[in-house]
């Protein structure tokens, strides 16, 4: 079968120039069912993420560890196509869309429903094979079956960056009131669906801040109670939102908009932390006199996947997807560094 797979990692900072190939398509064995409970899934899609990016430059290798050359892709979505022995909860045929995580459904944090803290789990795309190829092997704790006439193609990018900004958005929620503020920094894949998602989820406005205009634009689209061009307009965000926000959800984590958007809260407000690459320094004097809370936010449950599905169902969310063939995938790599994609790029394999 095909698959773009990652021979050698660039350096840490690298952005693709034109004619890199960051990653070679090429033929590899189709996975085969291994363990009682594997299903292999017939990509139909698989989103293209900024993590496959910062898998590229290497900062993931010494917590991964794949062994080189492997298959990116971690959030995928198809058919299935063979199942393991033990498997019942699916069947040959049947569309799903694949919580990112293989889990073991024995260790603690699985039973209490914190798939993300399984300690004997494998995933693919990030310590092993992933769905950037014609199948992908994963477990049937994964599978979350589609409802009835929806097509998995463009449903791909909820597998992880959906969930990851829903499960964001649901911490904001917690503590958001009416009247008040919550920004999202980077209206990109993550962005645009945290920002229905907060619509959903709480009762508190959005304003949302990106440096592209087509992203602002979707973020007005979306319903956003106001839109500013770029983190490091503090003060305009402060001046907006009568003295600044509640909760900042930063979905960029990087390039400055770290340090800017934690100045964008007000006191007692919280920071949540999404997306990454950068790093937060904020004096010990500061956290105490404004009293915030800086927390992280680690892709989501099977329930928050199974819960983003029936809000994409009954279309209380949607996705913008920009799909691309799988051949085309260095392509995809460079229009995503350089912000040119709206929404969320798909990986087509047929
Ligand atoms: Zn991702
Ligand atoms: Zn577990």
């Amino acid at each position: 079968m095909k698959a773009a797979r990652l021979h050698a990692y660039e350096s840490q900072g690298w952005h693709p120039k034109a004619g890199d190939h960051p990653l070679v398509t090429e033929d590899v064995p189709e996975p085969q069912v291994m363990g009682h409970h594997d299903v292999i899934v017939r990509i139909a899609g698989a989103g293209l993420c900024r993590t496959d990016l910062h898998i590229i430059e290497g900062i993931w290798k010494d917590i991964t560890r794949p062994a080189l050359p492997y298959t990116l892709g971690h959030e995928n979505a198809g058919y299935v196509e063979e199942v393991g022995d033990a498997v019942t909860v699916v069947r040959r045929g049947d569309a799903v869309i694949c919580h990112p995580l293989a889990t073991c459904g024995y260790c603690e944090a699985c039973r209490r429903g914190e798939d993300m803290y399984c300690s004997d789990s494998y995933f693919p795309g990030l310590t092993g094979d992933g769905g950037f190829a014609e199948y992908l092997r994963t477990s049937d704790r994964a599978m979350v079956k589609l409802a009835e006439g929806i097509d998995p193609i463009d449903l791909a990018p909820y597998a992880d960056a959906g969930i990851t900004a829903y499960r964001a958005a649901k911490k904001a929620a917690r503590v958001l009131r009416p009247g008040q503020w919550a920004a999202v920094i980077g209206v990109g894949g993550l962005g645009h669906i945290g920002l229905q998602c907060l619509h959903v989820l709480s009762p508190a406005n959005v304003i949302a801040v990106d440096a592209s205009e087509s992203a602002r634009e979707l973020a007005r689209t979306l319903g956003a109670e106001a839109v500013v061009e770029g983190s490091q307009n503090v003060e305009e965000v402060k001046e907006r939102t009568g003295g600044g926000c509640q909760v900042v959800l930063d979905f960029v984590g990087e390039l400055g908009a770290e340090a800017h958007s934690i100045q964008m809260l007000r006191q007692g407000g919280t920071h949540i932390v999404v997306g990454y690459g950068g790093t937060t320094r904020v004096p010990t004097i500061d956290i105490i006199f404004s009293e915030i809370a800086i927390a992280g936010s680690l892709v989501g449950s099977y329930t928050d996947l199974s819960e983003l599905m029936k809000l994409n169902q009954e279309g209380r969310v949607q996705l913008h997807a920009q799909r691309y063939r799988l051949d085309d995938i260095n392509q995809a790599i460079a229009d995503l560094d350089q912000r040119k994609i709206r929404g969320r790029g798909v990986l087509v394999p047929a």
